[in-house]
């Protein structure tokens, strides 16, 4: 469980979130629905600290967070995040890409090797399968397309074993077809998981399709939170 309270971040004196609180369960597909600007991006940064909020508490599991750098190794642990750019390393192989989700756990020497333990290999496979990309294992991360480097950004997430997946505009850059597909897959494997979902979209017919909940982000304040089918044009 994830929990939310009374989260305020300011960039100078432009105020960008007000006061969010929001928790969610283990295995939700929330959806948080804005346009560019309402604060999306810095909702979900502030959560996993790569920026620090103005106010507010982050509680995983009742435990709240600071920023000191036992709490931030238990956030990193718990907490994976998904880009619009995945930031797959080019030359390497899928599966290296997705050993690299697993990196917490991997001894720094062995990794540096490129050595990597059988058990973490066929964690990293099991992850590739729950998005349909394990027969691409051995090819270079840039031979494949958009889509299918996305959902290898999400097999690298879900091999970090998380309880919740933080994925900020992950179809952004995605033609209509493609971003469904990615979208399924990662509903999908993080179901299989049980892994709860924060999912940042501007596009209000994939909320409607995929989220089992919506908060809908207007100036840095939660202005909706509830079913996707209560959820009118004008969040
Ligand atoms: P969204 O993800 O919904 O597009 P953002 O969280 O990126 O929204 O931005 C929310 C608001 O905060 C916008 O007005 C944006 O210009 C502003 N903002 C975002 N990042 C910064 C920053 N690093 N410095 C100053 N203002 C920022
Ligand atoms: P998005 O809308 O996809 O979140 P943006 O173009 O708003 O992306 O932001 C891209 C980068 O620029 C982010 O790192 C954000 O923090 C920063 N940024 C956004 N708005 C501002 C701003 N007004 N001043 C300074 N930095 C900003």
């Amino acid at each position: 469980m994830i929990e939310i309270r009374g989260l305020a971040k300011s960039y100078g004196d432009h105020q960008a979130l007000h006061d969010v609180s929001l928790s969610i369960r283990p295995g939700e597909f929330v959806v948080v629905l804005g346009p560019s600007g309402a604060g999306k991006s810095t909702l979900l940064r502030c959560i996993n600290r790569l920026i620090e909020p103005t106010a507010g508490d982050i509680l995983v599991d009742g435990t709240s967070l600071s920023s000191n750098r036992r709490d931030l190794r238990l956030l990193r642990r718990n907490v994976a995040m998904i880009f619009q750019q995945h930031n797959l390393v080019k030359r390497l192989s899928v599966l290296k890409n997705v050993l690299v989700g697993r990196m917490a756990d991997l001894s720094p020497i062995l990794s540096s090797l490129q050595l990597f333990p059988e058990a973490d290999v066929k964690i990293a496979m099991h992850c590739l399968e729950q998005v349909a990309m394990s027969h691409k294992a051995r090819n270079r991360a840039d031979a494949l397309s958009g889509g299918e480097q996305q959902r290898v950004g999400i097999a690298r997430a879900l091999a970090q074993q998380p309880k919740f997946m933080l994925a900020d505009e992950p179809v952004a850059s995605l033609d209509p077809k493609t971003s469904r597909t990615v979208l399924n897959y990662l509903k999908k494997s993080c179901k299989e998981s049980n892994i709860a979902v924060l999912c940042n979209l501007h596009q209000i017919d994939y909320a409607l399709e995929f989220a089992e909940r919506v908060v809908g982000l207007s100036a840095g304040r939660v202005v909706y939170d509830g079913a996707p089918a209560g959820v009118s044009g004008d969040v």
